[in-house]
C-alpha cells in the first residue's frame, strides 16, 4: 500500500511539475486555464443578466408586494458576482469602494438645516430663503452635491439601472442621518413616480434608495404611503419659475394609509429647488404629519 502510494505521488508530481521537477507550464495547461476563465466569466455574465432581469422586472415592479426573502435575492446574488467600483473600476463588492467613498464624499460642508443649501456662515443654521419664506418640509440631510463625479453616478443609476447604486447612495445617507438626526422618524417614504414614468424606467430610483437607508436605520419604509396622482413634465426640462406650478396637486396619500403624528423622511435621489419635496410634504402634513424631514443623496449647488 505504502508502495503504491509513494508511485502515485511520483506519478502525480510528474504531471504537475514535469520529470525533471521543474514547473511545468505546457500549453494545454493555458488552454484548460483559458477555457476556465471563460467559463467564469461567462457564468459571470450570465448571473449579471439574470440580476438584472430580477432588479428591472420583478424586484421593481413588485417588489412591495414580495416577501423579504425574495426582495434579498439580488443582494445574495450581488454578493456572490465578483463587483467593481462604478468610479475607479478596482475591485469591490460594494458598487463604490471604500477608497472612492472617503475621496469624495467624506467632505460634509455646512448647510441650511431646512433646506439643505450649503452656507456661507458657519455659525447660521437657517438660510435667508427659508427665514423669509419656510416650506412645507422642517429639516434636509444631504449626503453631497450634485457635482461631478456624484451627477454621473445619479445618470447611471437612473438610465443605465446600475442598481447596486443605489444601495451605497442609500448608506451613505443612512451615515449621514444617523450623524445628523436627533428625532429618529417614525416612517420612510420614496418619492413616488408617476405609472407612466415606473413602466418607462422600470424602477423607482427613490424607492431603491429607500429601500438600503431603511436596511440601514431600522426605519420601516412605507413604499405605497405616496402616489402621484398627475403626470408633470420633468422638473429639469422646466425653467425654475414653472417648476412649482408643475407640481402642483401631483400627490395624495393613500386612503387606507395613515401619517398622523408621524414624523416622515422622504427619501428622493436629487433636489434641485425643493418644489417636488415641498408639495409632497405639504401633502402629507395635510393629512396630519408632525414633521417632515427630506433625505436627499445629492443637493444642486447654489449657481
Ligand atoms: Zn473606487
Ligand atoms: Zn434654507
Amino acid at each position: 500500500m505504502k508502495l503504491f502510494g509513494a508511485v502515485y505521488r511520483s506519478r502525480l508530481n510528474m504531471v504537475l511539475r514535469g520529470s525533471d521537477n521543474k514547473p511545468l507550464v505546457s500549453l494545454p495547461r493555458l488552454a484548460v486555464r483559458d477555457v476556465l476563465h471563460a467559463t467564469v466569466r461567462l457564468a459571470s455574465g450570465f448571473c449579471q443578466s439574470l440580476l438584472n432581469f430580477f432588479n428591472m422586472h420583478i424586484l421593481a415592479m413588485h417588489g412591495a408586494h414580495l416577501p423579504s426573502f425574495f426582495r434579498r435575492i439580488g443582494t445574495i446574488l450581488e454578493s456572490m458576482l465578483p463587483g467593481s467600483c462604478a468610479l475607479c473600476h478596482g475591485d469591490s463588492q460594494h458598487a463604490i469602494c471604500t477608497t472612492c467613498s472617503l475621496q469624495f464624499f467624506a467632505n460634509i460642508p455646512v448647510r441650511c438645516e431646512i433646506c439643505g443649501r450649503r452656507m456661507l456662515h458657519v455659525h447660521a443654521k437657517i438660510c435667508g430663503i427659508c427665514l423669509r419664506t419656510p416650506p412645507a418640509f422642517d429639516a434636509t440631510i444631504v449626503a453631497c452635491d450634485y457635482a461631478a463625479p456624484s451627477d454621473m453616478l445619479v445618470q447611471d443609476l437612473k438610465f443605465r439601472s446600475r442598481l447596486p447604486l443605489a444601495q451605497s447612495f442609500g448608506q451613505m445617507l443612512a451615515n449621514a442621518i444617523q450623524k445628523q438626526i436627533i428625532d429618529t422618524p417614525d416612517v420612510i417614504i420614496p418619492v413616488p413616480l408617476s405609472e407612466t414614468r415606473l413602466a418607462q424606467r422600470g424602477f423607482n430610483q427613490a424607492g431603491e434608495i429607500a429601500r438600503s437607508v431603511s436596511r440601514h436605520t431600522n426605519i420601516p419604509l412605507q413604499f405605497q404611503m405616496c402616489v402621484r396622482v398627475r403626470d408633470t413634465q420633468p422638473q429639469a426640462r422646466l425653467p425654475i419659475g414653472e417648476r412649482r406650478v408643475n407640481m402642483r396637486g401631483a400627490f395624495a396619500v393613500q386612503l387606507n394609509a395613515s401619517v398622523r403624528n408621524q414624523h416622515v423622511l422622504l427619501v428622493d435621489d436629487v433636489m434641485t429647488t425643493g418644489h417636488t419635496l415641498n408639495e409632497l410634504a405639504a401633502c402629507l402634513k395635510r393629512h396630519g404629519a408632525k414633521r417632515v424631514t427630506n433625505a436627499v443623496f445629492a443637493r444642486t449647488p447654489e449657481k
